[in-house]
């Protein structure tokens, strides 16, 4: 399988990492809608080089895509991506706090089968990845919202990252990069931007290379989004964990801000000691690099009914703890139910963490523990 190769020059960073394997959808769908935009065309001459059959269909709307058994529905859906054109509704932006002032689409959808996967409680239906083909009123929209932030731009500790703008709230943009060249079009386009922006985006993928020669002039943001090991096997699809350090310390050489999404926080065996593995690794990943600017997230785990009813419907076999008996019931700001570890162990848990990031990446800023 051969990668995108962007035209600027080659970075010079050598990248050790194992030959990547990149998403191979089963069916690509793309609506008349979609053709009508040089981007979507660009993501089916994509797809048909990588010798994926493609069907044009008649109308720009997805059918066929339920099946009464949930778990075929799922299967099928996750191996489908569709190119389509976001509605108007997606150019209205929403706050996405605490990541980033405004929260942005370049698709919906990740072919990944994480038992914990965000994506279950927001995006409704079979799975199916949509990629969107109007890149252009997409990114043109932004400047409608440049410093109009209320997350981080009202943050004192933040307001120097410019207007945020968070691209990974419903997709793995990266993980379907090698399909689409969104995300590289996106980073284009923050670098050429003359205005105090940064663009943001997480991560469970190591496919890199579109991004390490962009000139993305350091106002992209890469998090990589990492577990303890143990967790390991609850995110089947993603890249392994030793790839996604060894992406970030390639991507903090070729100069990108960078960060660690540690999510979702599990109290595992001998959590203590797995956390700090992790964050051991990571510092081993960034040894060779000179002042990286780094940030740290710290996302635990949480449910809802209704994503884990979904979650139940995906994974059957899971053994994801998700027993409303030993968490806590919280009611969100929209007033919907959550379910959170206890604050005894929330407590215990922040506290290590938070010292052992001290101990093993000393220059890492924490934007924030919830
Ligand atoms: S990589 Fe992220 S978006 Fe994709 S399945 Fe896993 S948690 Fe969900």
């Amino acid at each position: 399988m051969t990668l995108h190769i962007t035209e600027e020059a080659p970075s010079p960073i050598v990248v050790r990492r194992r030959p990547t394997r990149l998403w191979r959808p089963r069916r690509v769908l793309v609506t008349p809608a979609a053709l009508d935009h040089a981007h979507g065309r660009q993501i089916v001459a994509r797809a048909e080089d990588l010798g994926l059959p493609v069907e044009r269909l008649k109308s720009n709307r997805l059918t066929g895509l339920r099946d009464e058994n949930p778990r075929r529905a799922y299967t099928q859906a996750k191996s489908t991506l569709a190119v389509v054109t976001a509605p108007p509704t997606k150019l209205k932006l929403q706050p996405i706090p605490p990541s980033a002032d405004w929260r942005f689409d370049l698709a919906e959808g990740c072919p990944a089968h994480c038992q914990y996967c965000y994506l279950a409680g927001s995006l409704s239906g079979p799975p199916v990845t949509r990629v969107y083909a109007n890149l252009d009123a997409i990114l043109g929209n932004l400047e409608n919202y440049l410093g109009q932030g209320g997350v981080t731009s009202a943050s004192q500790t933040r307001a120097a990252e410019g207007t945020t703008f968070e691209a990974s709230c419903y997709t793995d943009p990266l993980g379907i990069e090698h399909l689409t060249g969104s995300l590289s079009a996106a980073i284009r386009y923050f670098g050429a931007w003359e205005a105090p922006v940064q663009l943001r985006f997480t991560t469970k993928f190591a496919a890199l290379e579109p991004l390490l020669g962009l000139p993305h002039r350091g106002r992209t943001r890469v998090r990589f989004s990492v577990n303890a090991a143990a967790a390991a096997h609850y995110e089947g699809g993603t890249a392994p964990l030793a790839d996604r350090l060894a992406a970030m310390g390639a991507l903090a050489g070729a100069g990108y801000p960078i960060g660690l999404t540690i999510a979702p926080i599990l109290p595992v065996e001998d959590w203590r000691e797995a956390y700090d593995a992790l964050l051991r690794d990571a510092a081993e990943a960034l040894a060779d690099v000179r002042e990286p600017d780094l940030t740290v997230e710290l996302i635990t785990h949480r449910f809802t009914p209704g994503s884990k009813t979904v979650l139940e419907g995906w994974y059957p076999g899971s053994d994801l703890p998700m027993r409303e008996a030993e968490r806590t019931r919280k009611l969100t700001k929209f007033g919907s139910v959550k379910y959170v570890f206890p604050g005894d162990l929330m407590k215990t848990m922040r506290a290590h963490l938070t010292e052992r990031i001290a101990v093993r990446l000393p220059t890492a800023r924490i934007l924030y523990w919830t």
